[in-house]
């Protein structure tokens, strides 16, 4: 029986990589999007045409009544989730000062609440089978800390936090919950960056270049293959080196 896999935030970037490749691997992939229908449609389409199994679904990941709809309507659909990829996030850069408390709740709503609210719903149905793969996309940001990011940096040291307490929790349950912390990755939630400023943190990259979406697609399917049965609760930096 094929596996499926629910992949937040696939209507670009890390997301749509993600989607992409663990279509090709073999898996019922689906694609939620948020606000992007026209990209996840696009996506969704190329991968059918292709042959590959997929679908989208719109839900917001900071809402739970959407979230809880989307796993319902994958299990009808596809019988189980065996993989959730939690990817949905939203950058936040700007003082403290001026960083009011709106956009600090929907910086954690988005990027942690988001994450709680997706492992929630889909601990039961994995419980109930006795197996799970759920990878949450950290931040290296959430590890060290970004000036100019308390919001973002919390909300990924949240997730790190989640994941950790999580693994201990489903442990028992064979089901393995890890978090990939990734570097500066080319995708459009960097656009604001020059040319100049990307030279720069070039130059404290190891491996002296920027990730792609790709790298981080990898990581995720070596966490829900079978090889990485016996990982959980750790934190995959896939940053070049930036970070060690
Ligand atoms: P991106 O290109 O901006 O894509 C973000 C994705 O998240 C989009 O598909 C967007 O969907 C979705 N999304 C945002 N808010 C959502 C919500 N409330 N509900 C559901 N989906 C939502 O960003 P990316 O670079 O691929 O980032 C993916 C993840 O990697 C994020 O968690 C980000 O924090 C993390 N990350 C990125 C980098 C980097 O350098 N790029 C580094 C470290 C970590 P819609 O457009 O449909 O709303």
């Amino acid at each position: 029986m094929k596996k499926t896999v629910i992949v937040t935030g696939a209507s670009k970037g890390i997301g749509a990589a993600t989607a992409i490749l663990f279509a090709q691997k073999g898996y019922n992939v689906v694609i939620n999007y948020n606000n992007s229908f026209e990209s996840a449609d696009i996506l969704c389409r190329s991968l059918v045409s292709n042959g590959f199994s997929a679908s989208i679904h719109k839900a917001n990941v900071a809402n739970k009544l959407e979230v809880d709809l989307m796993i319902k309507e994958t299990l009808y659909k596809y019988g189980s989730i065996d993989v959730l990829v939690n990817n949905a996030g939203i950058a936040y850069q700007n003082l403290i000062t001026d960083t009011d408390e709106v956009d600090f709740d929907s910086i954690i709503d988005v990027n942690l609440k988001g994450v709680f609210n997706c492992c929630k719903a889909v601990t039961s149905p994995m419980v109930e089978k006795k197996c799970g793969k759920i990878i949450n996309i950290s931040s290296m940001w959430g590890q060290v800390g970004a000036s100019c990011e308390v919001a973002y940096s919390a909300a990924k040291a949240g997730v790190i936090g989640l994941t950790k307490a999580l693994a201990k929790e489903l442990a028992p349950s064979g089901i393995t919950v890890n978090a990939i912390a990734p570097g500066l990755i080319e995708t459009s939630m960097n656009a604001n960056l020059s040319e100049e400023d990307i030279k720069d943190f070039i130059e404290g990259i190891p491996l002296g270049r920027i990730g792609n979406a790709d790298d981080v697609a990898n990581a995720a399917l070596f966490l829900a293959s079978d090889e990485a049965g016996y990982i959980t609760g750790q934190v995959l930096g896939v940053n070049g080196g930036y970070v060690v």
